[in-house]
């Protein structure tokens, strides 16, 4: 029961829903065994306003809350894990970050063609050699004029082959301590030097697109610049607050589609004469799977609720990814336990669902990094 849902959050819910249940649901399992992008449905999401949710609507896009971009990726979630991560990159990193830092004529040029979906937006931080220690990248900006040459390899980049244009964190300034001297840019994928070198193959969210991006001499101008000079890293660690409570919704969408599937299953398989819903250990697994979910919802609501009263959310994002991702891999992986062999099989969902979820408690931070943040909130207040 949505006890704390206001009726337009609710009606959103019920038509995202509705929209994965007939669009979604049919094509998700081929999308994944393709390991395909399916860019078919990038105009569904944009006539759902899903491309630019939290966008205003003075350029093109839906103007929601916070909490609403929870309840979207959560809704995406239940149905297909790879589609939810493609929404919630492209709203909380890439238009999130010009959103929050660009000027008035980036959010001009960038937002309005992210909303119709005719450039998706990608999000570059991680490296080769720095995921966690993320400030340890070592992509370089190097100013000449008023332009700007980038050179450096970025990893594991959600929709960096299919985007319009990535935000790309480099470094900006060798002279002072690592946080410190980091720009971000908006580059356009289509300028020369910049190339999606490798597609990765996965174990789970197999149709989002993942690659590996080659930055090789690319010019930009300063207009391009995303936020201040040299303060990137600390604007990146705020796009990250957010970003942190879509993914505890995309755990929680995959964990509530799984369990879904195995009350279903338990309801409909005999053994030793009964169905398995009748047994208590089948039983228990599912109290437990729901009692935890429903624990994530609030954890997710509350920490999307102080970001829409304009309050700090950091730790509290980073406890709602951090518990919901967990929850939400032990909830799949129960449930493939009560499918019990069928559920290993690619018949099933449940299976996908378990691959899945496993990125969650990895992307955007690492459970250990998101018990790092908690922790640094804890001892310093
Ligand atoms: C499918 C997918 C999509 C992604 N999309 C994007 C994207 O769009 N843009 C982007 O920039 N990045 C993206 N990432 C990168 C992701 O954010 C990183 O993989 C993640 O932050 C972890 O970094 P790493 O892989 O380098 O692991 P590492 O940092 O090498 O960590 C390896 C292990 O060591 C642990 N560890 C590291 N440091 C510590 C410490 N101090 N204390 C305790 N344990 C520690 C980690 O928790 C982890 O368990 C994506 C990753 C994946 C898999």
């Amino acid at each position: 029961m949505d006890f704390d849902l206001s009726e337009p959050h609710q009606i959103l819910r019920a038509t995202v829903r509705e929209f994965c249940e007939r669009e979604v649901r049919p094509h998700a399992k081929r999308w994944d065994e393709e390991q395909r992008f399916p860019h078919e449905i990038i105009a569904g999401l944009a006539e759902l306003g899903l491309l630019g949710i939290r966008i205003p609507e003075a350029y093109g896009g839906s103007g929601m809350d916070m909490l609403a971009y929870a309840l979207c990726v959560e809704e995406c979630a239940r149905v297909d894990g790879s589609l939810a991560l493609t929404v919630a990159s492209h709203n909380g990193l890439g238009t999130g970050h010009v959103l929050r830092f660009g000027t008035e004529e980036q959010k001009q040029k960038y937002l309005s063609k992210a909303c119709t979906g005719e450039w998706l937006a990608a999000w570059a931080l991680t490296e080769p050699g720095s995921g966690s220690d993320s400030a340890g990248l070592k992509t370089t900006a190097v100013r000449q004029g008023d332009e700007w040459l980038i050179n450096g390899t970025k990893m594991f980049i959600t929709q960096g082959s299919v985007a319009g244009f990535c935000v790309v964190l480099a470094r900006s300034n060798q002279g002072v301590p690592a946080q410190h001297g980091i720009t971000a840019f908006i580059v356009e994928t289509r300028t020369p030097g910049y190339s999606a070198s490798k597609k990765l193959e996965k174990y789970g969210c197999r149709s989002s697109d993942t690659v590996e991006v080659s930055l090789e001499n690319v010019r930009i101008s300063d207009a391009q610049r995303l936020g201040n000079v040299d303060q990137g890293f600390l604007d990146t660690m705020r796009i990250l607050d957010g970003g942190r409570i879509s993914i505890a919704a995309m755990a929680l969408g995959l964990g509530r589609g799984a369990l879904g599937m195995a009350i279903r299953y338990a309801r409909e398989r005999q053994a030793f004469g009964k169905n398995l819903s009748e047994f208590q250990a089948i039983q228990w697994l599912l109290a437990d799977g729901k009692t935890e979910l429903d624990a994530a919802e609030l954890l997710i609501h509350r920490a999307a609720w102080l970001a829409d009263s304009g309050r700090g959310f950091t730790s509290e994002a980073s406890m709602a990814k951090l518990y919901a991702s967990e929850a939400a891999t032990r909830v799949c992986n129960n449930a493939m336990q009560i499918h019990g062999g069928y559920g290993y099989t690619r018949e099933f969902d449940v299976e996908r669902h378990l691959r899945d979820v496993k990125l969650c408690e990895i992307g955007e931070g690492t459970s250990q990094v998101q018990r790092m943040v908690i922790a640094k909130h804890l001892i310093r207040e």
